[in-house]
């Protein structure tokens, strides 16, 4: 089984990964953390990947797939979920020819789907104790008090980037390079969209709907 999971900033997409995780106990690959860990540990392909960094330049779709592709086949017989990769068309055609030579294919594509202001009020909304460090947000989980925390009377505070203007841009930034990838796996009918403006929970309930019909 291998799930590429696709849903904007703010969506709760960690969330739900973990969900899934617990339920079907496949392996959560994120490009973010196996670029990170390669590069640690000073893999080939980590060094090479660093090289490209250090003089500025954007990691290759080449290098990037075939890091995920050392991870997919190191417990070939485990389920997988594909967060944040693939990116780009570019990077999702380069795994689909990576994945054919092994006889294998992607088996479906969440793509959860959350309205644009909806995800700007989760966002804009995020309020932290620079004390304890609690969550808060102003309208789903507020404080007791107005912009107090409940633990120790610290006055909340917004990190810098939670606001409108950031979160716009990164949500516009999100739907024009996710498009492609949705047209493209669209026309292979591996496209299951959630609707993920609803509650968490519920949210995850149509998740597993579709993916116990899918794993019987
Ligand atoms: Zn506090």
């Amino acid at each position: 089984m291998i799930l590429v999971f696709l849903g904007p900033p703010g969506a709760g997409k960690g969330t739900q990964c973990k969900a899934l995780v617990d339920r079907y106990h496949w392996c959560h690959l994120s490009s973010g953390d196996i670029l990170r860990r390669e590069r640690k540990e000073g893999t080939e392909l980590g060094r090479q990947a660093q090289s490209y960094m250090d003089s500025g330049k954007l990691v290759p779709d080449d290098l990037i797939v075939s890091m995920m592709m050392k991870e997919l086949t190191k417990a070939a017989d485990k389920g997988f979920i594909l967060d944040g990769f693939p990116r780009t068309q570019g990077q999702a055609e380069e795994l689909d020819k990576a994945l054919r030579k092994q006889n294998k294919g992607i088996n479906i594509v969440l793509n959860l789907e959350v309205d644009d202001t909806r995800l700007e009020q989760r966002v804009t909304g995020r309020r932290t104790c620079p004390g304890c460090g609690t969550a808060y947000h102003i309208i789903f989980n507020p404080p007791r008090q107005d912009n107090v925390c409940d633990k120790d009377g610290q006055p909340l505070v917004q990190r810098p980037d939670d606001t409108a203007e950031v979160v716009r841009n990164r949500i516009q930034a999100y739907h024009q390079q996710t498009a492609p990838l949705i047209s493209y796996y669209g026309k292979q009918n591996l496209v299951q969209n959630i609707d993920g403006n609803a509650a968490i929970d519920d949210v995850t309930e149509s998740m597993f709907r579709i993916l116990d019909g899918f794993t019987a």
